[in-house]
């Protein structure tokens, strides 16, 4: 079978741009003429350096990242991303508790300075979860699994007026976030900008996480990144796995706000964390550390991130001043094309979650009312197009057109007209 006569709707790891993997083979063979490949050569040579800055500049090009933002690259994981977050944001939050509660008491009084961070930790240490798919209830479930039911306070279960499914954002009204008081409010909020599985996204950037009180909001865009503008001065933390949007498996990019590492911010020291019944994380995920090696406390796979700067490199070039805003128009064009199909034929297809929060990324349908031999004979006829991954989450099933950025137009208007085969002869 030909490359070029499959286009892949696979939830991730999603395809790569051809020319990105034909150069890529090269790289492995023989970088830059030296006789040895990118898996071979030193994280901390020269080569590899220029390698990290130019992804990173690639990446700050495209969505305009502010020069008080930090980027980071680890090997966690989307999944490494959900422990990073509570693991650092929890640790700043309590050492800028210690030393408020030390500036009052007089830092020579450490049993006293104690007791009360307990009982200020007890009683105020919040975080808030906005559940709207399976990916962000992973997240909250990790952050109750590390600091206790008690400290994670879900302001929002999606399912919960949806009938017990996912498919719905509730209007921010229904929320129950921390109410924010003056130096309290919680220590961060948390949402998944785009649930790949439900096929549910933010439609913007929500309003109550906004103003001058605003707490620190962290996001998941592991399946949306690099699809359209985000206004990073919003959020405190936005981390993504590479291996949907941007590359292949391997390395998480985290966007940090600067005044979360030292000196503006500190981390509580293990003892302390220790005391508290609070967990001390891996030091792999430490931002502080990470950032001050610029991305190279340990061996960083290179070559993965490799790969994430020539994918967005590319995109710089194609889209010049533009920036992300022409990869914007092109997701947006492909999925409306696909949901307009959809919804001309509706007695056949049923689009799963609300209109107004469909994801432009993970297009979520049943064929037939979710029949499953029916679905399966759809899927049948799909691939023998060419047009393969279409298979829903195992959890969910159904079918789900995952759109990434490698997705060409072409792909989506070769699907748009299966569907639309498929709706006239069924
Ligand atoms: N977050 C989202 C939105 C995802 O779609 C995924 C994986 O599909 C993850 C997190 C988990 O990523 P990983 O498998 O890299 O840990």
């Amino acid at each position: 079978v030909n490359r070029s006569d499959i286009h892949y709707f696979g939830a991730g790891p999603a395809p790569l741009p051809t020319t990105v993997l034909e150069n890529a083979a090269h790289v492995l063979l023989n970088y830059k003429d030296k006789g040895l490949g990118l898996c071979e050569i030193s994280h901390r040579s020269p080569e590899a350096n220029e390698i990290l800055d130019n992804t990173k500049k690639a990446l700050i090009t495209l969505l305009d990242i502010p020069d008080d933002y930090e980027v980071l690259f680890l090997q966690s994981g989307g999944t490494g991303g959900f422990s990073s977050t509570v693991y650092n944001l929890v640790s700043i939050w309590v050492e800028k508790k210690r030393a408020q509660i030390a500036a009052e008491v007089g830092d020579d009084d450490d049993a006293k300075v104690l007791e009360r961070l307990r009982k200020v930790v007890d009683d105020e240490l919040k975080l808030d979860y906005l559940v709207t798919g399976s990916w962000s209830l992973k997240a909250s479930q990790e952050a109750t699994r590390l600091v206790g039911a008690k400290h994670v306070n879900v302001a929002v279960d999606a399912r919960k007026l949806n009938n017990g499914k996912f498919g719905h954002i509730p209007a921010e009204h229904e929320w129950s976030l921390t109410p924010r008081t003056s130096g309290g409010g919680p220590a961060f909020v948390y949402f998944c900008d785009n649930e790949t599985v439900g096929g549910v996204e933010f439609p913007a950037f929500p309003h109550s996480l906004e103003g001058d009180d605003a707490p620190l909001v962290c996001a998941d865009m592991s399946s949306n990144f690099i699809s359209r503008k985000v206004d990073v001065r919003k959020y405190a933390v936005i981390f993504g796995g590479a291996q949907k949007n941007i590359g292949n498996t391997g390395i998480a990019i985290v966007i940090l706000r600067k005044s979360l590492l030292p000196p503006t911010s500190k981390t509580a020291s293990p003892d302390l964390l220790r005391a508290l019944n609070l967990p001390v994380g891996p030091i792999v995920f430490d931002y502080a550390t990470v950032a001050k090696n610029n991305s190279l406390y340990n061996t960083l796979p290179i070559f993965d991130v490799w790969v994430a700067g020539q994918v967005m490199e590319a995109l710089v070039d194609k889209y010049g001043a533009r920036r992300i805003a022409g990869q914007e128009e092109v997701s947006n064009e492909k999925a409306r094309l696909i949901y307009e199909a959809l919804d001309k034929y509706s007695h056949l297809y049923r689009v799963v979650p609300d209109k107004v929060v469909r994801s432009r990324m993970n297009i979520c349908f049943r064929v037939h009312g979710g029949d499953p031999e029916k679905e399966k004979a759809f899927l049948a006829g799909a691939e023998k197009r060419g047009l393969l991954g279409l298979k829903g989450h195992r959890d969910v099933g159904g079918i789900r057109a995952s759109n990434y950025n490698a997705v060409s137009l072409e792909g989506a208007k070769l699907l748009v007209s299966y569907l639309e085969e498929y709706a006239k002869s069924a």
